[in-house]
């Protein structure tokens, strides 16, 4: 089977995506290949970084690649944290850390609106692609939920009365910006026919 490298050594998203494309790409982490550099990822937007870490693998490896950026965008802080999602509240902040400054950012505030974006970068056979993946929502007031991780317990998806954190995994990847990505990614692969 035809081989596709993801980069990332993240094990829930690989796991995921080994599900999805089952039968049409065999899908390597950065570890499988022995890729062990830290990939920089200084662009400032979640496009730019994605680019970055698949054309990292791409050049290096010589292989095909794809790989994943995503960012949450509040309306009322004019789209922060957006491409800086991960290190809000600092270099080497936890989820929880991320969590409580939002909502003290959100306090009082009463346009919550936000949205998660995914950008999802492709380099086959010699070209590059992008998918994009949205989950338009609003901020909680306080954080519900245990499942999931980063910002879902304060995210609740529009139409429903749960943050992603009460929903669970298989509602989540349904509706959500990387389910949404990916399902373009996999819909692009497909149509181009069977893996070799
Ligand atoms: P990454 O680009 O997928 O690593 O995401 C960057 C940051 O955005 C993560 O560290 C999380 O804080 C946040 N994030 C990404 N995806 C999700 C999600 O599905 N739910 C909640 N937070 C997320």
């Amino acid at each position: 089977m035809k081989q596709i490298v993801f980069a990332t050594n993240n094990k829930n998203k690989l796991c995921e995506m080994r599900e999805i494309m089952e039968g049409l790409y065999e899908v390597l982490s950065l570890d499988d290949i022995g890729c062990h550099e830290e990939i920089i990822e200084d662009a400032d937007t979640i496009e730019g970084n994605a680019k970055i870490k698949a054309d990292f693998v791409t050049n290096k490896y010589h292989v095909d690649c794809f790989a994943d950026d995503t960012g949450l965008e509040v309306e009322a802080l004019g789209g922060a944290p957006g491409v800086y999602s991960a290190r809000y509240a600092g270099e080497h902040c936890s989820y929880q850390d991320n969590v409580d400054k939002m909502l003290a950012a959100m306090k009082g505030q009463t346009n919550r609106k936000a949205a998660f974006r995914t950008i999802i970068a492709l380099n086959l056979e010699g070209e590059s692609y992008y998918f994009e993946g949205r989950c338009d929502g609003q901020i909680t007031e306080t954080q519900r939920g245990v499942e999931g991780f980063g910002y879902d317990p304060i995210f609740q998806p529009e139409g429903y009365d749960k943050t992603f954190a009460e929903l669970g995994h298989e509602v989540k990847n349904a509706i959500s910006h990387r389910g949404r990505a990916t399902q373009k990614l996999l819909a692009f692969l497909k149509e181009r026919g069977p893996a070799l």
